[in-house]
């Protein structure tokens, strides 16, 4: 299992498990918020920090743009 911890103040700490419904990112084009699944994503690799997922919108538009 693994959790996130946020540190409100002094007193008070949010330990939060990470499941596969509570992760999210925002599309980097449209801003749009939504439930990513870690397993998928880092199943062919990548890191955490710099990995951006597009929504599956933007993600057709790209698909789209490309042929
Ligand atoms: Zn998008």
């Amino acid at each position: 299992m693994f959790y996130v911890k946020t540190k409100i103040n002094e007193e008070t700490t949010i330990t939060t498990e990470i499941t596969e419904e509570n992760v999210f990112t925002k599309c980097p084009e449209c801003g749009k918020e939504f439930v990513i699944d870690l397993y998928d994503v880092f199943a062919d690799g990548g890191d955490l920090c710099s990995t951006v997922i597009y929504c599956s919108d933007c993600s057709a538009k790209s698909i789209k743009t490309k042929k």
